[in-house]
């Protein structure tokens, strides 16, 4: 075949050929609850001290950013020891464009061509993406039916594949679930028996939602060199247009980390409005034991009109079991409810709104699953 010089080909890998980039739908409707945002936007204080925070960035913007960013770093360790009573040196946290890119460069020091990353579904439905984008081959095992993870399910996984990275969601996303210590420990053990190494990352996206009583990992990280724990400030913080994620582990291993970012990945204005933010920990963790009590309420009111609804250590809720989730979904959406429709078959999954905005999906769910 001749080549068409006018018209060349763009030489797409060929695993990416087809593919839509992920996302969930963003539409302009009174009620969004479909990306486990928080509801509550920032406080007239936060968004002035963010916006004076930003100027006195800007005044440098002439200038790169601090590429190691110790202050971040420094502020975080202190608000994980206020938040977990987890004492960390600065240097054993790193920060990103959210806990995504975070995944990214885990992947990206520990994972790659003829390595294998891991993960137990129904989980995050990116984790794959990042395998695929690292060249990382990609094994998934299975929860079991109530969305816990059997720990000898875990270990013979990680035993007969030796990955070199283990993605475990806790709380994991969609289901709500945490992971008790001992299956978080069952998997470390397997990860430690690896040969060549095998990385553990629990993903606390939602960690600051967890009930009474459910641990953090960040208390286990003392003994295991092979753990990190990632969290993010879009949710507990309500700050998912910042695009700040971070990561707790021992040094070594986050030296991994700063080797594959890329120069100055951490904007000036990004850790400006992060620190800002911050230093409002204890009021912005006020607003998340209030959506904890929403979400509680949201699980018994879904229960006691007969649905099937999973724990939740998160800000969302997985319901069902519906024979056409679909046509629920879309019922809500033309009642200006945005769920999303994720998770096994016949589940749905709503984020923890406000109030008034719970209310509006309830009456909404009312109607149309006729309960
Ligand atoms: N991990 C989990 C389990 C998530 O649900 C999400 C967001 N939906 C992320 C990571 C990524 O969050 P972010 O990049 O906003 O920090």
């Amino acid at each position: 075949m001749t080549a068409d010089l006018a018209r060349p080909a763009l030489p797409l890998r060929p695993e990416l050929a087809g593919l839509e980039p992920y996302g969930a739908p963003q539409l302009d409707v009174p009620h969004r609850l479909n990306v486990n945002e928080n509801p509550y936007a920032p406080s007239e204080q936060v968004v002035a001290d963010i916006a004076a925070a930003v100027a006195r960035a800007s005044t440098d913007l002439n200038r790169y950013p601090d590429r190691d960013f110790g202050d971040l770093r420094a502020d975080l360790a202190a608000y994980l020891r206020a938040e977990s009573g987890v004492a960390l040196d600065p240097a054993q946290l790193w920060a990103a464009n959210g806990s995504n890119e975070i995944m990214l460069h885990v992947l990206q020091a520990f994972g790659g061509p003829g390595r294998t990353a891991i993960s137990f579904a129904p989980t995050y439905s990116m984790y794959p993406e990042y395998a695929r984008d690292t060249n990382t081959g990609w094994v998934v095992g299975r929860r079991d039916e109530d969305f816990s993870l059997d720990p000898a399910v875990a270990r013979d996984a990680i035993a007969e594949h030796t990955p070199s990275v283990v993605l475990l969601a806790s709380p994991n996303n969609p289901t709500g679930t945490a992971l008790p210590f001992a299956t978080v420990e069952a998997v470390l053990d397997a990860a430690a028996r690896v040969p060549g190494g095998c990385v553990v990352v629990v993903d606390e996206a939602y960690g600051e939602f967890r009930r009474r009583g459910t641990p953090s990992s960040l208390e286990l990280l003392a003994d295991h060199p092979h753990l990190a724990v990632s969290r993010t400030m879009s949710k507990a913080f309500g700050l998912a247009g910042a695009r700040v994620g971070y990561l707790a582990a021992a040094t070594p291993f986050v030296d991994a980390l700063r080797v594959v970012r890329l120069p100055y990945h951490l904007s000036a204005v990004t850790q400006a409005v992060a620190r800002a933010a911050l230093a409002h920990s204890a009021e912005l963790m006020a607003q998340v034991g209030s959506l904890r009590d929403e979400r509680d309420a949201l699980v018994g009111w879904l229960r006691e009109r007969g649905l099937r609804v999973a724990d939740s250590d998160a800000n969302f809720v997985l319901f069902g079991v519906f024979d056409d989730r679909r046509a629920i979904w879309q019922g809500l959406l033309d009642r200006g409810v945005l769920i999303r429709e994720v998770g096994p078959a016949g589940w749905l999954r709503v984020s923890v709104g406000t109030p008034a905005e719970t209310q509006a999906f309830k009456d909404a769910l009312v109607e149309v699953a006729a309960l």
